[in-house]
């Protein structure tokens, strides 16, 4: 990273101190939730922020972030070309960007049917084939956590039956629950919710530890409820330039 560029060097004044206060807020949550020190991940959100920005990151030690458009994504992914950092799809997937997705992402913690993870589980099994990958791609399956089909999410009752395909499916590997909360809903009924979903995946399948829950405005409470990875993209970018899909 250049310091001689007075904008580069102000924006990583910026980006270290806001960083600096949110992993301070994350374990100040999870000692007030009585939780193990530790037991949080932050997963900075990208999304609609340049690349160079994730390189000042990157430079502050960051290994880990979430993009939510794959076209955005793989972009900077291939920009920025680390050899240390795993990518993390958090936003809808439609089927057709399978294949792109998954030559660089290391999780997608969006899939919500059986035909997404069908068609992603032939995209890894391909790009393990052609070495374009060396690990299954880790899998969220992300939960509905109201009766509105246009937030994604599947819906509950269905939840172990897509559990159950994605754990069998060679090119997948199931990693654990993700979910966006409903805005009309207090925050704490939702995410109270989500971790019953989550134990009851959990007693099926024991490895899908991983509960994503939790950003900017409302991670306090989702670590309250068993959060393991908050994505947080404004608290730590700043507002973003243009309205979030
Ligand atoms: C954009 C986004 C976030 C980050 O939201 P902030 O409120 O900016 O922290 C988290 N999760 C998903 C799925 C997102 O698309």
């Amino acid at each position: 990273m250049s310091t001689e560029n007075p904008a580069t060097a102000a924006r990583t004044a910026e980006l270290s101190a806001r960083l600096d206060g949110l992993l301070a807020r994350i374990d100040a949550a999870v000692e007030t939730a009585g939780r193990p020190a530790g037991s949080v991940r932050l997963l900075p959100v990208t999304k609609f922020f340049p690349a160079a920005d994730v390189a000042i990151l990157h430079a502050l030690g960051r290994r880990e972030f979430g993009e939510s458009r794959e076209q955005e994504a793989s972009a900077k992914v291939e920009e920025l070309a680390f050899d240390d950092v795993e990518w993390h799809m958090i936003g809808r997937l439609q089927r057709n960007k399978a294949r792109a997705v998954a030559r660089w992402a290391h999780t997608v913690a969006s899939v919500d049917s059986e035909r997404l993870a069908n068609a992603l589980d032939r995209a890894a099994q391909d790009a393990l084939a052609a070495g374009e990958r060396i690990a299954p791609l880790r899998v969220l399956l992300q939960v509905s956590l109201d009766a509105d089909p246009g937030r994604g999410g599947v819906a509950p009752p269905d939840l172990l039956t897509l559990a159950d395909l994605v754990a069998k499916a060679p090119g997948l590997h199931l990693a654990g629950l993700m979910a966006i909360p409903p805005l009309d809903v207090a925050s704490h009924v939702s995410f109270a919710n989500l971790a019953t979903l989550h134990t009851s995946l959990l007693a099926q399948h024991a490895g899908a530890t991983e509960l994503s829950a939790g950003m900017s405005g409302d991670l306090e409470i989702a670590v309250e409820h068993g959060s393991t990875c908050v994505r947080v993209g404004t608290a730590l970018m700043g507002a973003r330039p243009i309205t979030s899909a």
